[in-house]
């Protein structure tokens, strides 16, 4: 039994008869990009995650990027974000000018340890970037509470974390991305919503950038079709959003798909006394597990000892970005962050997609553990 690590066929399967039917009335329809339905996924998504506004965008990274601009980052200002994160949250800081202040993680969480955000700021800070990494949400109220004392902005990278439910702010259950000042989403296909192709989008209460978003995605156009301001290409297509409409019904279901897979996971690693540690949970969210990490020494072994036996698993990330060429051409050779560091030797990614029966599961765990049960006999 082959297990991958991602299966969306299969979730394509069991929607299908939906999917054809929203497809041909958008090739019928004639109207492919920013038309209705774009409109109506705008609508459900902002009352999905509870903020007045929601732009759509041609990708997570654009929507990272436009948010930057909206919010008037740019040349000689600099941005605190994390070194263990995918490179589209600090490229997009660096492309518009400014620079990106890594600080370290917490070691449990893999998030940017907030208790480190005072430490690295300066006169030019002008905005966070907190990554809610695997579906995990940063501490959002110590964020808001300094990027307060301090006059930052706040762009929360949700890329990973559509859905996780936030409960330690103002009083209520609140979706990540409506917290601070702006939060961006990935539509990419092996995210907890994923369209079939590329697409994202910003989410907002302030109305200003959500009419600076709006121009920014069709070439700074205003509203009497002249051009104030200098945009870019990154549209939505109707395709796209027919599709993430359909999907956006079953996204609460495949989220507790996911935390299911997860709690099984957890509880035959426990119960067998495998030497991995499951991932951390805080208390202060509902984890949506869009990747199911565990964290092992013996990691590199481990991985390769999977392949063979047909089970795929992935390294999220294996180098921190302040260590990526790119980084280091940039100057920050220097620096050392010995928490994400050591996290990306030790972090494996295991098959957690809702559609993972319990059958293949169990032997995702028989074999970690016998793989452990070898090595103890070869040293
Ligand atoms: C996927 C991802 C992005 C980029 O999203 P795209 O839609 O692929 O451009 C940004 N940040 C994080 C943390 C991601 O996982």
């Amino acid at each position: 039994m082959k297990i991958p690590l991602l299966d969306l066929k299969s979730q394509h399967k069991t929607i299908e008869e939906e999917i054809d039917r929203v497809v041909e009335e958008v090739l019928e329809s004639g109207h492919y990009i920013l038309g209705p339905n774009v409109r109506a996924l705008e609508e459900e998504i902002a009352d999905y995650c509870q903020v007045k506004y929601a732009v759509g965008v041609a990708s997570g990274t654009d929507a990272l990027r436009l948010s930057l601009l909206s919010l008037g980052v740019g040349k000689g200002d600099e941005v605190i974000v994390t070194p263990f994160t995918f490179i589209a949250t600090a490229e997009v800081i660096t492309q518009v000018g400014a620079r990106p202040t890594f600080i370290d993680i917490e070691e449990k969480s893999f998030n940017l340890d907030p208790a480190e955000i005072e430490q690295a700021l300066t006169s030019r800070t002008k905005a966070i970037i907190p990554v809610h990494l695997y579906g995990q949400a940063v501490d959002m109220s110590k964020i808001m509470h300094t990027a307060e004392k301090h006059g930052l902005k706040v762009i929360e990278d949700v890329a990973q974390a559509f859905g996780t439910e936030y409960h330690g702010w103002a009083g209520r259950p609140r979706k990540l991305g409506s917290i601070g000042d702006v939060g961006c989403l990935s539509f990419f296909p092996t995210k907890n919503l994923g369209g079939y192709g590329d697409g994202g989008m910003v989410l907002t209460n302030d109305p200003e950038v959500a009419r600076r978003i709006k121009m920014l995605r069709v070439h700074g156009q205003d509203s009497d079709c002249g051009h104030s301001l200098l945009g870019y290409n990154s549209r939505l297509d109707e395709l796209q959003a027919a599709i993430l409409r359909v999907k956006l019904r079953h996204v609460d279901k495949w989220t507790r798909m996911r935390r299911q897979n997860a709690s099984l996971y957890n509880e035959l690693f426990s119960s067998s006394a495998v030497p991995v540690r499951i991932p951390f949970q805080v208390s202060y969210a509902r984890h949506s597990f869009c990747v199911y990490t565990i964290r092992t020494p013996q990691r590199d072994r481990l991985r390769d000892y999977l392949r063979k036996k047909g089970i795929e698993t992935k390294i999220y990330y294996p180098l921190p970005l302040h260590l990526q060429k790119v980084y280091r051409n940039l100057g920050y050779s220097d620096l050392d962050f010995p928490i994400a560091e050591r996290a990306s030797t030790e972090v494996l990614s295991l098959p957690i997609y809702p559609e993972l029966r319990e059958a293949q599961i169990e032997l995702v765990v028989k074999e970690v553990k016998k793989f452990f049960h070898c090595i103890q006999f070869n040293y």
